[in-house]
């Protein structure tokens, strides 16, 4: 554009020049050709001697009308007269004839120094276009004009058409301006193209490679460009790709060992944690499982839990007899708290209970499920988590931890925690299985009431008690009349069923304190404390008479038409003072009843156990004649 505007303005100032130059030149060449026409007028053909001169008017006329074509932008030539008439003419038609503006161009050289100045100054017409005056007229010419004035025998007038010229030039100038133009244009296409199919292209390529590389596209390259700047330009462009690729990888290698040392670190923490969840549900196992009692265990849970799990309100809670959930411990102790029970399904424990997973509660104070009971009234705040203790299916308590800040269990500590129950309850359930087991140990399977070995442990202890506190201490020997017989005629389930009604008849006439223990076959001890000699007989006497006055099944078949017992009586320290001893007193008291008729209960009496009728075993008993010996 620049260079066009450039041709643009030196056209113009060509144009200018040249248009000025022509206007000169038009101008020189019409006056040399106006001072030629005129000169040649004064010319003199050359005659044969002695015959006028001629004048060269003829040969110039002439000469000019056949070579008029050629003086294309002559428009006019004439020569008028000074009368007013067209001397000579170009166009012929106009000689001799009256010129219009004969006054004007006459008038022209009024004034003016001479005719012998020809070439002298001149006057253009105002007219416009090129016109010349020229005067005629001369010595030269009065040869020819005679009776003319010689001085001033006419006027040339040339006109050129100027404005043609012009416009020629013009037209030359604005050929040359649109070529000009055009030339710029091609020129301007042509290195359009050039640069667009040897630059632009291969820039545009090198730019795509460079929007691809700074999108994070490392790896690309740029295409070779050549040998060029533009070609270096790609090359040191895939020398910095490279470049930043190998830091890339070295960073890509930097963060996956970053991103690996993390992960190590987090599974390093993790397991610190999982370490010491497991090392405080070592110490947890260990401690509660060391003991087998059930309260004990109870209390070390209620010791060790909140300080250990960092709980800092703690309680324990088992399934009553009732099906209801009792606190049984709970931290801080003596609130209030034990002995509180809660169905299933109420609260928040009785909801982990019924749905037999835990149960959080994030904010106490945005909870309706939440039960304040007991003597705290006051609206609790912070968090709750219920875990219900659960052993093979069956339900066996809830434990509720609780801490002042609102959310403050997380989800591996609700983990851990459940964990925690699962110990708890497994202490709890190895705890009754052992109560039970001992219960079992100690306990008639037929009748429900302790065996012998629980009766002479607490013999032993009751003996101990009645020395320290100087109480006495009865015994009661007691064994069902004929039961042998009982049994061939009703069978040994009817015996059995005769067994578990006198052993209740006796239960249900015993205090509390009393003990009433299976001695052996259909034989029972009761141990009646602080109980002397005849309060023991009456209350023998009260179980006899309540066992015969009981109507039991197969009764009728007895010798006596109905059951009957026989009871022995002894009593500490009166009869003796340690236990084989006092039993051995009883045992032959019995043995008196027996013998005088069953249906009895005796006071044991020195020499009772001296009776050669009393032996021991079955064969002592069948030599006797009597029933056989008590089975110990
Ligand atoms: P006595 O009046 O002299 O005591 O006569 P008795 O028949 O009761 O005498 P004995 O002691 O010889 O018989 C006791 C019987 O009790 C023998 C045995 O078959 C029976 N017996 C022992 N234990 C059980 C038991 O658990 N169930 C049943 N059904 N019978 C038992
Ligand atoms: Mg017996
Ligand atoms: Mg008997």
């Amino acid at each position: 554009m620049p260079a066009l505007v450039l041709a643009t303005l030196g056209t113009a100032a060509a144009w200018r020049s040249t248009d000025r130059a022509v206007r000169e030149k038009t101008r020189t060449d019409a006056v040399g050709l106006a001072e030629f026409v005129a000169t040649s007028f004064s010319a003199v053909e050359e005659t044969p001697p002695g015959t006028p001169p001629r004048v060269a008017h003829r040969a110039v006329t002439n000469a000019v009308r056949s070579n008029w074509s050629a003086l294309k932008l002559v428009t006019d030539l004439r020569i008028v007269g000074r009368d007013g008439k067209v001397k000579w003419s170009r166009k012929i038609e106009e000689e001799d004839k009256a010129w219009g503006d004969a006054q004007r161009l006459l008038a022209i050289d009024s004034g003016r120094a001479t005719f012998d100045a020809p070439g002298g100054p001149f006057p253009w017409s105002p007219g416009g276009g090129g016109e010349v005056l020229y005067p005629l007229g001369g010595i030269g010419c009065g040869g020819c004009h005679t009776g003319e004035s010689t001085l001033r025998s006419g006027v040339l007038q040339l006109t050129i058409d100027e404005p043609a010229l012009r416009t020629e030039v013009a037209q030359v100038f604005t050929n040359a301006s649109w070529f000009i133009t055009l030339f710029v244009l091609v020129i301007g296409a042509t290195i359009f193209f050039a640069v667009r199919a040897f630059v632009s292209r291969r820039i545009e390529r090198l730019a795509a490679v460079m929007k691809r590389a700074e999108e994070g596209e490392l790896v690309v390259r740029a295409p070779d460009l050549g040998r060029d700047e533009l070609g270096g330009l790609a090359l040191a462009f895939n020398r910095m790709l490279a470049r930043l690729t190998d830091l890339k990888a070295v960073e890509i290698d930097h963060q996956r060992d970053l991103e690996r040392a993390r992960i190590e670190l987090e599974l390093k923490a993790e397991l610190e944690r999982r370490v010491a969840e497991l090392q405080i549900l070592y110490d947890l196992a260990r401690t509660i499982a060391s003991s087998l009692d059930l309260e004990e265990v109870l209390t070390r849970v209620a010791h060790l839990v909140p300080v250990k799990l960092e709980v800092p309100k703690f309680s324990l809670m088992l399934l009553n007899a009732d099906g209801a959930l009792e606190v049984k411990k709970a931290h801080p102790p003596n609130i209030g708290s034990e002995g509180l029970t809660f169905a299933i399904g109420e609260g928040v424990c009785g909801r982990a209970a019924e749905l037999r997973r835990s149960w959080y509660v994030p904010d106490l104070e945005q909870d309706e499920l939440f039960r304040i009971r007991g003597s705290r009234n006051e609206k609790e705040r912070g968090s709750l988590l219920a875990v219900p203790m659960v052993r093979g299916g069956e339900l066996l308590g809830v434990l509720n931890f609780e801490r002042p800040r609102k959310s403050d269990f997380g989800p591996a500590e609700m983990e851990f925690f459940a964990a925690v129950a699962d110990q708890v309850g497994l202490a709890v359930q190895n705890a009754r299985l052992h109560e039970q087991t001992v219960a079992l140990s100690i306990t008639d399977p037929l009748t429900g009431v302790p065996n012998r070995r629980h009766l002479f442990q607490q013999l032993e202890a009751e003996i101990a008690r009645a020395a320290r506190f100087d109480h006495p201490l009865s015994i009661l020997m007691i064994d069902i009349d004929h039961f042998k017989l009982l049994n061939d005629n009703a069978g040994h389930s009817a015996g059995d069923e005769v067994l578990r009604q006198v052993c209740h008849r006796l239960k249900v006439n015993l205090r509390k304190v009393d003990l009433l223990a299976r001695y052996g076959g259909e034989e029972f001890v009761v141990l009646l404390p602080q109980v002397n000699r005849e309060e023991a007989y009456e209350v023998a006497e009260k179980l006899r008479k309540s066992v015969a006055d009981t109507p039991m099944q197969h009764g009728s078949s007895q010798p006596e038409g109905k059951v009957t017992i026989s009871l022995g009586v002894a009593t500490l320290p009166g009869d003796a003072k340690e236990q084989a001893k006092l039993v051995d007193c009883a045992d032959s008291a019995l043995y008196a009843s027996k013998r005088s008729g069953r249906n009895k209960a005796t006071l044991y009496a020195p020499g009772m156990e001296l009776d050669p009728t009393r032996q021991r075993g079955p064969k002592a008993k069948e030599r006797s004649g009597e029933r056989p010996a008590l089975k110990r």
